[in-house]
């Protein structure tokens, strides 16, 4: 059974027993209510016919007659009168009689002062009444039909409007429960669009803030990261043939350098070399870079060892002018550092990572500046928010190229982002979100200073 369907028949079933108990408590009330009336009635009836007997002095017989002659017409109570000593003084119609007053009964009246009672549907009340000296004992009876004939049509009236009152509060229940789940509906269908191609598409948020709005803004949130992973894997896809394009084109080349004519065992043995030299670093890149690709799920599965950071600059260079003999990089310290201090440029670090980050920073200042030159300084600052190592390694990466637009300072850390200045060289707009993903992973930091005349990366780790 579908939820709306069980909505709308619990609304019913509750909202029908409120109404049916809320009936029943009306219709007790109007039936005590009758009882008490009817049984003041009869007190009244009994002593005003005691009083018009042995106070006004009327006649027994005229009494009788208005009895007989009322009866048929309207309630008219059965009233008897007896004395103390039980003997009937007067009596409306002995014939009739329906009330057998016994001693026992007239004893209860005596000693009580007043009884009530049923006999089958006949209400009887029994009670003591004086004038002057005298004591009498009236008991007066009657059926009350009118009461009872109200009471019937209030009873039917109740069960006739009910019938319709369940109709109508059923039908209030479809509209409650399609008005409550409606939302719910809409969420379903836009989430049953959403695809793998497609997870940039959100579920409505109706800014109610209640449970149905909470739990749109927890899919979405949902919906947010799945998305931010999937494009993290789509990017890391791509990343993963930038990174492996070159040492392959390398290796390429050389065989086919080696196969357009018969070469000497030297030019043999150089080249080969070169190629094995290239698919080393193909094989170290492959693993370094699976490393990347565990560490975007878990971090703790990096290999981090301590490596001097000057050093891994020193690596970073020498590939870089491998490949680019028209490049250069000086790498300078901004202070001495002391034998206590070469502590300083040691860093927990994966090195592979490290030199792939830095490379991107040289070849980046490189190629976008005229003079194809890239000035490093390293650093080290005091850091008072870190007790324990007590130090930041700073490393800044110069160049005096054409600099970055300050609308583009932000945006070129994005997979895929190329700047204006794309046309200087060739690139795919990786390297710098790349160098990002490595520096923070390594808990560090990227920033970038940029002028018309030059640009200035600062790592900090
Ligand atoms: P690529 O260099 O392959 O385009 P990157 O991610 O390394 O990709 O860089 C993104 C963009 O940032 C570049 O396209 C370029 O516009 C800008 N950029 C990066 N480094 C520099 C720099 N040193 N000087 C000027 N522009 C730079």
């Amino acid at each position: 059974m579908k939820l709306r369907m069980r909505i709308t028949l619990w609304f019913t079933c509750i909202t029908g027993i409120i109404l049916l108990i809320f009936a029943g408590s009306m219709y007790y009330s109007a039936s005590s209510t009758r009882e008490k009336e009817f049984f003041n009635y009869l007190q009244n009836e009994a002593i005003t016919k005691c009083n018009l007997l042995y106070s006004a002095g009327l006649e027994p017989t005229t009494l009788q007659k208005i009895y007989k002659s009322n009866r048929m017409l309207q309630i008219e109570a059965e009233v008897a009168v007896y004395d103390t000593s039980f003997s009937l003084l007067y009596h409306d119609d002995v014939n009739i009689d329906f009330v057998k007053e016994t001693p026992e009964l007239l004893k209860q009246i005596l000693i009580l002062g007043e009884v009530g009672f049923y006999q089958k549907d006949w209400q009887v009340i029994g009670l003591k009444h004086q004038i002057s000296d005298q004591t009498y004992l009236i008991t007066a009876a009657a059926y009350d039909r009118y009461g009872y004939a109200k009471l019937h049509s209030l009873l039917l009236t109740m069960i006739a409007l009910s019938i319709p009152a369940l109709v109508m509060i059923y039908i209030s229940g479809i509209f409650l429960s399609k008005k409550a789940l409606d939302p719910i509906k809409e969420i379903t269908r836009r989430a049953r669009r959403i695809t793998a191609t497609n997870l940039d598409l959100r579920l409505p948020d109706y800014h109610t803030r209640d449970e149905l709005s909470e739990l749109a803004q927890t899919f979405n949130e949902m919906l947010a990261r799945l998305e931010n992973s999937f494009e993290a894997q789509k990017a890391f896809v791509s990343n993963i043939a930038h990174e492996l394009r070159t040492p392959l084109t390398s290796i390429i080349a050389e065989l086919e350098y080696l196969l357009a004519k018969p070469r000497s065992p030297v030019e043999l043995h150089r080249s080969l070399q070169s190629a094995l030299t290239d698919a080393r670093r193909l094989s170290r890149m492959s693993s370094s870079l699976l490393d990347l690709a565990r560490a975007s799920y878990d971090p703790s599965k990096i290999a981090f060892k301590n490596v001097r950071i000057d050093e891994v600059l020193l690596d970073a260079r020498e590939l870089l002018l491998n490949a680019n003999a028209e490049y250069s990089v000086e790498i300078s310290y901004n202070q001495n550092f002391t034998t206590e201090m070469v502590d300083v440029l040691t860093c927990r670090a994966n090195e592979y990572l490290m030199k792939t980050a830095f490379l991107n920073l040289m070849e980046n200042s490189c190629k976008y500046s005229p003079d194809h030159t890239c000035i490093v300084r390293i650093s080290a600052e005091s850091n008072s928010a870190d007790k324990g190592t007590g130090h930041v390694l700073s490393i800044q990466f110069i160049d005096h190229g054409p600099g970055i637009p300050d609308d583009e300072v932000e945006k070129i850390f994005i997979p895929f982002y190329r700047g204006k200045n794309k046309h200087l060289s060739n690139g795919s707009g990786i390297g710098l979100s790349l160098t990002k993903k490595i520096v923070e992973l390594h808990k560090g930091t990227i920033s970038v200073e940029s002028g018309d005349q030059g640009s200035t990366f600062t790592v900090k780790i």
